[in-house]
C-alpha cells in the first residue's frame, strides 16, 4: 500500500474500536476433530453471532510462507509493517519483562552457561537453572559499573536474562558471543569502538563475579539490538489507544507504538473487562485486548485446551463488549497449529463487526467460513485501515 496514504486520510470522530487478539488462533485440520480446527470445533455462540452480522476474512501475518514471532505479528495488526519496523531480540526480551526502554538503549539476551576449566562451553543453558536461581545470579550482576553507560541486568526465566546498556551513540552491530554449540569457547567481542568495549568489560566483570558459581559460571550474549522509537499510533492513525494484556511481552509491544498500558486486576478476563471499561471511560477510542491461552495450548499440542481457551474467550466476550464499541475486530496474531506445536505461516481468521459491512456471508467464526467471507484474504497491516474505515475515521481519497 502507498506509504502514508492512510495517515493522510485519517479523520477523528467519537467511534470506539476494539481489536481483540486470541493469540495463535489459527490452526489446521486435526484428525481427532474429524478434520476440523479447534476454532471450528469450539462452541462460540458470541463470536458466531458477530460473524453473522459482520464480515469475515483471512489475514496473512507477514508474507505467504513466513512464520512470525508474536512481536512482529502484533506490529502487523497495529498497522506497522513488521519488516520495516523490526524489533531486535534483545529489545523484545527487555520489553517482555516490562522494562521501560529509552531511545538508543542497547539490549541483549543473556544465557547463563557452564564453562569448563579450559574456558570451553559445556552447557549453553547451565543445566536450565531455576528461575529463582536466575534471580539470585542476576542480583550478583546488577552492581556491575562500566564507564560511559548505565547498566541494567534483568532476570527473565530459567537460564535466561537480559542486559540493557544506556549511554550515548551505542551501536548494535555486535555479534553473538554464544558459539551455538558446546565444545567451543564463547565468541570473543573484538570490535574497537565504544559499544564493543562496553560489552567486553561487562563480560569480563560478569565472568569474575560468576567464576565460582556452579553450574552457571559464565554468560553468553545474543541478539544485540538498539531500541528505536516508532511513530505512535496516535500520530499515525489519530487513535488514543490502550492495551489490556496480561503478559509483559504484549504490553511491551503495545508500549512500542505508544499505547497506554492498563492495569488488570484480577489478572484474568474479569480484570480485563474492568480495564476495558476504564480505558473507554478514560477517553481511549482504540482498545487492544490480548488473550494468551490459545497460543500456549497450541504450542503444547493440546487440542482440547485450545478449544477451551477459545470458548473461554467467547464466554468473556459480552463483558468486553458491554462498555460499548462501534467496531469490533476479533482475530489472532498468527496460527499456532496443535499438530505442529509451533507458530506457523498459515493465514488467520479475522472477524469485523460494526460499521457498514457486507454481512450475511457467514454464520460462524471459523477458518473455513473466513475463507468464504466478504473480506477475502489480505495482509495483517491492512486490518488497521479496514477498522478505521469501518469506524468512519478515514476520508475519501481525491475528489
Ligand atoms: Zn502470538
Amino acid at each position: 500500500m502507498y506509504r502514508g496514504l492512510v495517515e493522510k486520510l485519517v479523520q477523528k470522530n467519537d467511534s470506539k474500536i476494539l481489536l481483540a487478539v486470541i493469540d495463535g488462533l489459527g490452526d489446521i485440520s486435526i484428525e481427532e476433530l474429524g478434520g476440523r480446527t479447534p476454532l471450528e470445533a469450539a462452541l462460540t455462540p458470541e463470536m458466531d453471532r458477530l460473524a453473522a452480522g459482520g464480515a469475515l476474512g483471512l489475514h496473512i501475518p507477514i508474507a505467504r510462507g513466513i512464520t512470525p514471532g508474536s512481536g512482529p505479528a502484533h506490529l502487523g495488526l497495529f498497522g506497522y509493517d513488521p519488516v520495516k519496523y523490526q524489533v531486535g531480540r534483545g529489545v523484545l526480551a527487555a520489553l517482555g519483562v516490562g522494562f521501560k526502554l529509552q531511545h538508543g538503549d542497547l539490549a541483549a539476551r543473556i544465557n547463563f552457561c557452564t564453562l569448563n576449566e579450559k574456558g570451553i562451553v559445556t552447557d549453553r543453558r547451565a543445566g536450565r537453572i531455576s528461575t529463582e536461581k536466575c534471580v539470585e545470579l542476576v542480583e550478583m550482576l546488577v552492581d556491575i559499573r562500566i564507564e560511559g553507560v548505565v547498566t541494567f541486568v534483568l532476570p527473565v526465566k530459567q537460564h535466561r536474562a537480559c542486559v540493557v546498556f544506556r549511554g550515548n551513540d551505542l551501536i548494535d552491530d555486535i555479534g553473538d558471543t554464544d558459539p551455538g554449540l558446546v565444545g567451543h569457547r564463547p565468541v570473543p567481542v573484538t570490535g574497537s569502538d565504544e559499544s564493543h568495549r562496553i560489552v567486553r568489560e561487562f563480560l569480563q566483570k560478569a565472568g569474575e563475579i560468576l567464576k565460582d558459581c556452579n553450574p552457571a559460571n559464565f554468560i553468553l550474549l545474543r541478539g544485540f539490538a538498539l531500541h528505536r522509537e516508532f511513530p505512535s499510533i496516535e500520530e499515525r492513525f489519530g487513535l488514543t489507544a490502550a492495551a489490556v494484556a496480561l503478559y509483559p511481552m504484549y504490553r511491551g509491544v503495545a508500549g512500542l507504538v505508544g499505547m497506554d498500558i492498563m492495569k488488570c486486576s484480577p489478572e484474568d478476563t474479569t480484570g480485563q473487562a474492568k480495564a476495558v471499561k476504564k480505558a473507554l471511560q478514560g477517553g481511549h477510542d482504540f482498545i487492544f485486548l490480548h488473550h494468551k491461552p490459545a497460543d500456549s495450548a497450541g504450542e503444547d499440542g493440546n487440542v482440547q485446551a485450545k478449544i477451551s481457551a477459545i470458548e473461554k474467550f467467547d464466554r468473556a466476550l459480552p463483558s468486553f463488549l458491554e462498555s460499548g464499541f462501534d467496531v469490533v475486530c476479533i482475530t489472532g496474531d498468527h496460527s499456532t497449529p496443535c499438530p505442529m506445536k509451533l507458530h506457523s505461516w498459515h493465514s488467520v481468521p479475522v472477524l469485523i463487526h460494526g460499521g457498514p459491512q457486507r454481512s450475511g456471508y457467514s454464520s460462524a467464526f471459523s477458518e473455513k467460513q473466513a475463507l468464504a467471507g466478504a473480506l477475502g484474504s489480505f495482509m495483517s497491516t491492512e486490518i488497521m485501515p479496514l477498522l478505521l474505515a469501518s469506524a468512519g475515521k478515514l476520508a475519501k481519497f481525491g475528489a
